[in-house]
């Protein structure tokens, strides 16, 4: 059956082409290929609306802000607080003062590991983690855990890459200080069920923060429905720039943490004896903030909501179940991640040749997709491969390129015969 076929009903109002047209890099040939981008779990592309505001703010309105008397730094000052205010109202969350932004999803885990986590471990004490995290969800916390003598404990996943939810339960005891757990795994597309190990975590009195970095781009997240602590993403896979992202914290748990970076901008009172600190979400913005990155932030995010988060979920999983279901007739191909709740990731290996080989081939067809461990070595480990071939799909991918994306591997298969 042709990939382009039988289309769903409830994706009869997504118009792909009219989307496509918003992205000027899809113009891109590639060896004089059309250009098909299935690397978006590692960043996606930036809609025009993104694009022209960057220039906009850097040719007409760029300034310091928060401190500046002058207008074009008033001016600033409300535009970064007006890309705050998408980004809270992006995760549903009740305040303000909740969202603090940071450089990505990294900083964020790093952020609470360093304010949140470091003061409250004692030897002895554990984070749980599950087997599903990605580098960015597991070394962090094996450093502060290093540092005060704690443990790090990971739940594992079964066969199809799914968490284990008893085994997540049986591991939360009276020394677990927090959970760490992905919501949407990069390297095999699982879709976590937080909200029911957030459900479970806290009965056990354990807090919980959420990375969001592969949710936030293609599902609705509602960060007080999920009843999570902590919910981190980054701009640069939610269709805006790179070097910004979101730490969104309960305000109870924020006001009692100390500063993870000191400096200017983030203080109330300095003296040489001592300094009183602001409080938050300026407490963890020291020095000049990525003033351009957090407005190209915000129009991402009105972006992604006017397009729809519900519209591109449906959109991910149908181009999803057609490439499932047209690369499983690739001779020698196994899929990684056959969990039953997926977003638009398709990790896979084909006996016999290397997934970097795989991607070079597929390259030259201008089929960008992502060769390696995906900064996920320990779910390679779980499934006894050392790299995968990772397609991801966008709000901008079609079945069109699906279809060549198969007939690249079919390619890929002749050249090294199964
Ligand atoms: N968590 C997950 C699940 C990711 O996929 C990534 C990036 O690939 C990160 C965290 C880290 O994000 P960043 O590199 O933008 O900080």
């Amino acid at each position: 059956m042709s990939a382009t076929a039988a289309r769903p009903a409830v994706l009869a109002g997504y118009d792909v082409e009219a989307l496509r047209e918003e992205f000027p890099v899809l113009a891109t040939r590639p060896y004089g290929k059309p250009l098909v981008y299935f690397d978006n779990a590692a960043t996606t592309q930036k809609p025009r609306a993104v694009l022209d505001r960057l220039a906009r703010f850097y040719a007409h309105e760029y300034a310091a802000i928060h401190r500046g008397v002058h207008l074009l730094s008033a001016q600033a000052t409300v535009a970064y607080e007006g890309a705050r205010e998408a980004a809270r109202r992006f995760l549903n969350a009740a305040r303000l003062t909740e969202v603090v932004f940071v450089r990505g999803a990294t900083e964020g885990i790093n952020l609470v590991a360093a304010s949140f986590a470091r003061p409250r471990l004692a030897p002895g004490d554990e984070i749980l983690i599950t087997a599903l995290e990605h580098h960015s969800n597991i070394v962090p916390w094996q450093a502060v855990c290093a540092e005060r003598g704690a443990k790090l404990v990971v739940a594992p996943i079964d066969d199809r890459g799914a968490v284990i939810l008893e085994e997540f339960e049986r591991r939360l005891g009276p020394h677990t200080k927090l959970a760490a757990v992905t919501h949407v795994s990069n390297a095999l597309g699982t879709i976590n069920p937080v909200a029911e190990m957030i459900r479970l975590a806290h009965a056990a009195g354990v807090p919980v923060l959420v990375d969001g970095a592969q949710a936030a781009p293609r599902l609705t997240v509602d960060v007080q429905a999920l009843g999570c602590d902590f919910y981190v993403f980054s701009g640069h896979k939610t269709y805006g720039p790179t070097g910004i992202g979101v730490l969104w914290g309960r305000q109870e748990l924020l006001a009692e943490m100390p500063p993870y970076q000191t400096g200017g901008g983030m203080i109330r009172a300095v003296t040489f004896e001592e300094t009183l600190y602001d409080a938050p979400p300026a407490r963890f913005e020291a020095g000049t903030p990525p003033v351009a990155e957090a407005i190209g932030l915000g129009v991402a995010l009105g972006y992604l909501e006017r397009v729809g988060l519900d519209a591109i979920a449906a959109w991910e999983d149908e181009l999803l179940a057609l490439a499932t279901a047209a690369v499983a007739e690739v001779p020698g191909l196994r899929i990684l991640g056959t969990a039953p709740a997926k977003a638009g990731v398709l990790s896979f290996v084909m006996a016999g040749v290397h997934p970097h080989d795989i991607g070079t081939i597929l390259d030259h067809e201008g089929v960008a997709v992502r060769a390696g461990h995906h900064c996920a070595q320990p779910v390679m480990d779980r499934f006894g491969v050392p790299a995968t071939v990772r397609a991801s799909f966008g709000l901008y991918n079609t079945p069109a390129e699906v279809e060549t994306l198969v007939r690249g591997l079919a390619r890929v298969r002749h050249l090294f015969p199964a």
